[in-house]
Parts: C-alpha cells; structure tokens; sequence
C-alpha cells in the first residue's frame, strides 16, 4: 500500500490507537487524582470498531500501528485487539505502549497475540518517588513486569521517561546507565503543557547531555534524537517536542478509545469515525491526514490546543 502524503509533504505510516482512557495509575502530568468518569460501554471503540479503523487506516498507508490509552492493558479483549491488528495485511510493526504493571500477568499472551515491541513508561528508579508521581503505584511491578516482557521474549524495549526538573533530574545518570549492559532504549521526553502537564516542572532534553556528556550521536529514529553511551548495548533517545520541534517528521495520526481522529496530537481537531464503515470510513482517514496542521505553537503560546487530558488522547 502506498503511504499517503499530507499537505507538508510527509508521509503517513503510523497510527496510534487509543484502546481506553482508563488506567490503573494516576501520573500527576496525565490524569486527575480521582482519575476519570468511566464512559459507558457503548460510548467506547468496541473491539470491531477498532479493528475495522485499523483495517482503513492500513488502507490509507498505515504500517505500523501502536496501542495505548489510558493503560492498553486495563482494557477488556485487549489479546484480542492484539491479535486482530497484527493479523491485518500490511501491518509491519505492532508495538504497545505500557505502565508496565500488568506485564507478569500479560507478556506472554502478548507476545502470542502478535505485539513486536514494548515502550514502558518509568519515570524513576526509586520506590517513594514512583509512589509520588504515580499516587498509586508500586515501583516492584513495574520491575517485574519489565522481567516478565524479556521472559515472554521481547527484545529492544524502550523506557519512557518524561523528565521532569526537580523529581528526576538527578536520576538522569541512573537511567543511561541501565544501557549499559541491556538491549533497551532510555527515552527521556519533554514534558509538555497538555492536560495536567502544569503538575510538574518541564526541563529540556539538553539536561540529559549536560549529564552525561560522553554521548555520542547515532541516528535520528522517527521523532527521537539517539545515542550511545561508547560501549553500550543500549541506546539513549531523546524526544523533544517542546525545545526541538520534530513536526517536519510525524508521521502519524492519532485515533482515542471513542472514535475521534486526532490530525495532530496538539491540535483541538477530531474527525468523528464511529459509524463510518468501507470507503467511508477510509475517506474520513484521508481526510485527517489531508488536514494535519503543518506543526504545533506550544513553544510559543507555552499551551497544547488539545482539549483532552494524555490519557484521554492516547500519549
Ligand atoms: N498508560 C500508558 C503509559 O503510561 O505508558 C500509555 C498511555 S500514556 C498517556 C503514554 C505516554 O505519555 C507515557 O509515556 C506518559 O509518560 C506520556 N505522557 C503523559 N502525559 C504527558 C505530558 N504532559 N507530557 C509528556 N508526556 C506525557
Ligand atoms: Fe496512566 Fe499512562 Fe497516564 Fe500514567 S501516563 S496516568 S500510566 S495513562
């Protein structure tokens, strides 16, 4: 399938598929403390529906396709959806997106049900301050869950961590480090003004080479600045949506647990797809990707247009 092109000459090969905006864990930049009203079933992507999405978005030029939320793995019929997706013709690369909680429980059936790569979101290696920042969570399942994925098989999993100045800048050093002698990629992420973004203190990406400067560069891969730390098995990879603005290379287009399309993670836009079905629905894809905005104005008006919360959106 050809990619389609948008209106800034990029190519539009990735979809990011939002499978609920529900999560076990309640991030201080990304959910509310009382966390959200659970919606009615009805008002929530069936497991068809989003499979059917995925289907027309590969239609349109899709090859690879990420699932996340909310938590993915809260989500009922999730193995399904895995399944469904990696079974489609013309996906390439299924990869999830996790707090990595629910992996001693899920790797496995993951891993059958066809998911090539995990991203597990840690933004700190000490117990109280995962506590912290998660309200609810502990440090110890996430750890176990990180050993379940690489049992079940997964190789090249990538940590996010969003940095945030004050709470986990002097672990900067700790997390390079942990690519050292393992195959995964530390990929420090700017915090951005979104949602509940304001909760915490954004610092750029420039800490982490300030810290450690015997980084070197190694590649540009999708929206992340790479490196390698000489001798490492692991890489470091760097997002910098706010200090360095990567919209000349999205290549993606969002879809939340109820059915929108989001052009552009950062713009209030949504194309409603539910309902839409065939040609119809391909169509309403083309035109998302027709009317994604050249590149977001945080920088500058220092606020995400989006009118969602992250896990309502799909980070
Ligand atoms: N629950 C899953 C997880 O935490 O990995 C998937 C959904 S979560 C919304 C996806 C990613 O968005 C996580 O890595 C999270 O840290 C990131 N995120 C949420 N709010 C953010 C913000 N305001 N700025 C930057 N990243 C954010
Ligand atoms: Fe949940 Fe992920 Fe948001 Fe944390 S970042 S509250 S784990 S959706």
């Amino acid at each position: 399938m050809i990619a389609m092109r948008d209106s800034f000459d990029r190519d539009i090969t990735y979809l990011r598929l939002s499978v609920t905006d529900l999560c076990d864990l309640r991030c201080r930049y990304c959910m509310p403390a009382e966390g959200v009203e659970k919606k009615r079933h009805e008002d929530i992507c069936s497991v068809e529906e989003l499979l059917e999405i995925a289907r027309a978005a590969v239609a349109c030029g899709v090859r690879k396709v990420r699932l996340t939320g909310g938590e993915p793995l809260v989500r009922r019929g999730i193995l399904d959806i895995c399944r469904g997706v990696a079974a489609i013709p013309g996906v390439e690369e299924l990869c999830l997106t996790t707090n990595g909680v629910r992996l001693p429980a899920l790797a496995d059936g993951l891993r059958s049900a066809g998911v090539d790569r995990l991203n597990v979101s840690l933004d700190t290696l000490r117990p109280d301050r995962y506590a912290y920042i998660t309200r609810v969570g502990r440090l110890e399942d996430v750890s176990a869950g990180l050993r379940a994925a690489e049992a079940a098989g997964f190789t090249g999993t990538k940590l996010n961590v969003v940095l945030m100045k004050g709470f986990n800048d002097d672990e900067i050093g700790d997390f390079v480090h942990l690519t050292e002698d393992r195959d995964i990629e530390v990929r420090f992420i700017e915090l951005m003004p979104i949602g509940q973004g304001g909760a915490a203190e954004y610092l750029p990406c420039g800490a982490v080479l300030e810290a450690c400067p015997d980084l070197e560069p190694v590649d540009l891969s999708g929206v992340a600045r790479r490196y390698r730390r000489p001798g490492a098995r692991g890489l470091v990879g760097l997002i910098q949506p706010m200090s360095c603005r990567f919209c000349n290379r999205c290549d993606r287009i969002r879809v939340t647990a109820d059915g929108m399309l989001k052009p552009c993670l950062h713009s209030a836009g949504e194309i409603p797809l539910r309902g839409l079905h065939g040609l119809d629905l391909e169509r309403a894809i083309r035109a998302g990707i027709a009317a994604k905005p050249e590149r977001h104005h945080m920088a500058e008006t220092g606020r995400s247009e989006a009118e969602r919360d992250m896990n309502r959106i799909g980070g």
